[in-house]
This record gives C-alpha cells, structure tokens and sequence, in this order.
C-alpha cells in the first residue's frame, strides 16, 4: 500500500552540530540582539563561562533557571520576566525542559496575549500571530529533539494533563547540538533520554503522517541510537557513542515534527500529567508494549499495510540481520529495556484506576492521529497494564 506523496518539511534555519561547538554560541547570540534572556536549568552554575561570554561581546542577559518539567506557571513567570527586559534573544541550554520553555518564552515576546491564549486542549488554542523571537536551543540531553521541533510541552498540574502551545513559527533561529554537553549525564538519565529519542524515531518510521525526507532521518537515527545507546548508557565518557546519541535525539527531532508520533506519545500526556515520572521514562516503558500491540493490530486487521513493512524494517535496521522481522523489533527493544533497567510507573503513582481516563485522554492527544492503525480500548488498557510494574 502506498502513501499520499504530499509533504511539507520545516526544521530550524539552522542546525550547528558538533563537540566543542557551543563556544559559538556567544557570537551567535551578540549576532542576533544586545539583549538576551537566558533560559538554564536546575545548574546554571555549569554554563557560567558562557555567560560571561556572551557579555564580553556587549549583550546584556538576564538568566532564569528552570527545575524539572515546564508548568504553565513557570512559564507564566519567566515569560513576564523576560517581557520587563525586553528581550532580543531567547538562549536555552538544558533538557527538553528548558529548550521548551526557552521557545514558549520566545514566542510570547512577540505575540502579545496570556500563554492560555495559545494552549492547545486546554487553553484558547490560537494560532501565533507573529515569528517567535529568535531562540538559540542548545540541548545538553540526547533526547527529546525539542531544538528543531515547533511545539513546547506544558504541564498543567490543576488539569493533570501536559499540553502544547504549538506553531511553525516557534522554530529555533539556531539548533547548537554539542554532544559534549551530554557526557555528564548519568546512566539512569542516559537511559531514559536515549529511549524518548528511540520512541520517537520509531513512531515517526511507522506513522502515518511519514514522508520521503522524515523516512531517511529516521533510518539514520534508528541505525546509530541501535548501536550506541546501550554504549552510552553502559560509558557515559564514549564520545562516538555520545555523538551517535545527539545526533539521533536531533533527528528524532526533526522527524516528529514533520511526520508525527504515535500511541506511545498519545499516553505520554496523560501519564505526564497524572504521575511524576519523566517524560523518557514513560517513553521508554511504554515502546515495547505499544510496538507490540501495533504490529499485532496490524497483522490481523492491515496486514498488508505499509507500516507492518516499517516494522519488519526496524528490525533489520536494529538487529543487523536481514531475515529479522516485527516481532523481532519488539524483543530487541524487549531486550535493550531490561538491560536499561527502567522501574514500572506504579513508582512514579500511576493507579490502575487512572487507566480508563487515560486511555480516554490518550484517544484525544494529537499524537494518537500519527499512529499507523487505530487501536481499540482494549488493547490501549492492556498496554498500560504491562506498562505499570
Ligand atoms: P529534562 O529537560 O526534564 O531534564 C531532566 C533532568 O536532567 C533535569 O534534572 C536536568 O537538570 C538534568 N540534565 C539535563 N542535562 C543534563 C546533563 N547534561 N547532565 C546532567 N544532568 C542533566 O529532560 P528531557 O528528557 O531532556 O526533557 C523532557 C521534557 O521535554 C518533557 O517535558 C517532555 O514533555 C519534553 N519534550 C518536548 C519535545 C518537543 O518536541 N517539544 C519532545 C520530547 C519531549
């Protein structure tokens, strides 16, 4: 079966990728303004130098330091702050966490408004009227991709549920990927970051919003992140093993914003919304169950889809060996997660009584319109089941 050969594609207008490449991030920035507002995470002290940096070239920065994932609140506050300084620049240096909070703050300096004016689901969900200010993304975990991706994922705690403002126009001036960043992050980080990369390369593979360009990105991605997260995981100082990470956490990136998602990131949400576990790891305990729910939907109700294809695909791709198929992808993803060693999300306070609104909510994300086959209620509850411990 083939696809609608109609697609349009857009990333950041530039992507900077490379170990030791963020000491330019300070000329970048005095190219783009003499006022900058910085956005970094829960250790500022790490990026001091490049502060210092970027007022040795004459910009004047205001920091605001992000912990843990982005509420409406924070944002609230770090958009007001950065709206009193009038800033130029957004700069965000940190996790998906702090990139999105850096893109939300850049696209409410120039649209005048609350940010519940723009929130999808739950908010107004107006379009932006006007370009984002130019935001500089420098991720520093590998990853969500958030530094080539025009959404920004709020949580909003009063509703439970985590949520989008969402434009083509809050795409990153500059993407700076400096796989360097990422070397200090410990195993369990590593291994949860690295699984929201793979997650995201996979449902792009097989959505049903894929195209030509969004398929070669994800091939590349899901060729070095099946070599090198475990690597990674297993020796946080292998810089090849970084760098393959980085890069497929950036395609990841690039594919999802163009291609969609799917069941994995539909539940992801809801769960974020309802438990405190991070976005990676409900990634990563969610993929095999939703893999193997997807391949077997579609064996018995599409077996000649294309995505069925993809999988089998995903599975040469991962094992290296030509004979492999679906069922194959699924215990190579099996596998890589015991080793990974992620806990169960009854840890993070998921409740089996949380299941029906989530599956309910999960039917309503946007990503659920990106999965390769519509699953049925029951076999959405039977993920969630395997997914709990
Ligand atoms: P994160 O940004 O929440 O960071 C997790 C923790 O890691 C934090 O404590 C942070 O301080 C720490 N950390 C970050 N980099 C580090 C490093 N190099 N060394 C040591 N510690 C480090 O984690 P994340 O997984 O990168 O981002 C998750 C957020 O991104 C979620 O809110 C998720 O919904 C969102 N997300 C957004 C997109 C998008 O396209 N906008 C895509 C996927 C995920």
């Amino acid at each position: 079966m083939s696809r609608d050969m109609k697609f349009e594609f857009s990333t950041a207008r530039r992507i900077v990728f490379g170990p030791g490449v963020a000491g330019q991030i300070p000329d970048l920035v005095a190219g783009l303004g003499k006022r900058a507002f910085l956005v970094l995470g829960g250790t500022p002290e790490r990026f001091h130098s490049i502060v210092d940096q970027i007022a040795s070239r004459g910009v004047a920065s205001e920091s605001f330091s992000i912990r843990g994932e982005p509420t409406t609140v924070a944002v609230q506050k770090a958009v007001l702050a950065a709206r009193q300084t009038a800033a130029e620049v957004v700069v965000a240096i940190g996790g998906g966490s702090v990139l999105d909070t850096g893109k939300a703050v850049a696209a409410l300096l120039t649209n005048e408004g609350a940010l519940s004016d723009y929130l999808e689901v739950v908010g107004k969900g107006l379009p932006l009227r006007d370009a984002a200010a130019p935001c500089i993304a420098v991720p520093t975990t590998a990853g969500t991709g958030a530094e080539v991706t025009y959404n920004a994922v709020l949580s909003v705690p009063e509703q439970h549920v985590k949520v989008s403002i969402r434009s083509p126009l809050m795409l990153p001036r500059y993407a700076v990927v400096d796989p360097l960043l990422t070397h200090s992050m410990p195993p369990a980080l590593t291994a949860s970051t690295g699984l929201d990369a793979l997650t995201q390369l996979i449902e792009a593979f097989v959505s049903n919003k894929a195209n030509p360009l969004t398929d070669g990105v994800c091939r590349e991605g899901l060729m070095r992140a099946g070599r090198s997260l475990r690597r990674a995981f297993e020796e946080g100082g292998d810089a090849e093993a970084r760098e393959n990470m980085s890069l497929a956490s950036l395609f990841s990136g690039i594919a999802l914003a163009n291609a969609k998602l799917g069941a994995v990131h539909g539940f992801a949400g809801p769960l974020g919304g309802t438990t405190d576990a991070p976005h990676g790891v409900i990634c990563g305990k969610l993929l095999p169950y939703v893999m193997q729910a997807n391949v077997q939907a579609l064996q018995t109700r599409a077996p000649d889809s294309l995505a069925l294809a993809r999988f089998d695909e995903i599975g040469r791709i991962l094992t290296g060996t030509s004979a492999a198929a679906a069922s194959d992808a699924v215990s190579w993803i099996e596998a890589l997660c015991t080793v990974l060693g992620l806990p169960g999300l009854r840890r993070y306070g998921l409740r089996e009584d949380d299941f029906p609104a989530g599956v309910e909510k999960a039917r309503r994300a946007s990503s659920m319109k990106g999965n390769p086959i519509e699953l049925r209620d029951d076999e959405l509850l039977h993920i969630l089941r395997q997914a709990i411990d």
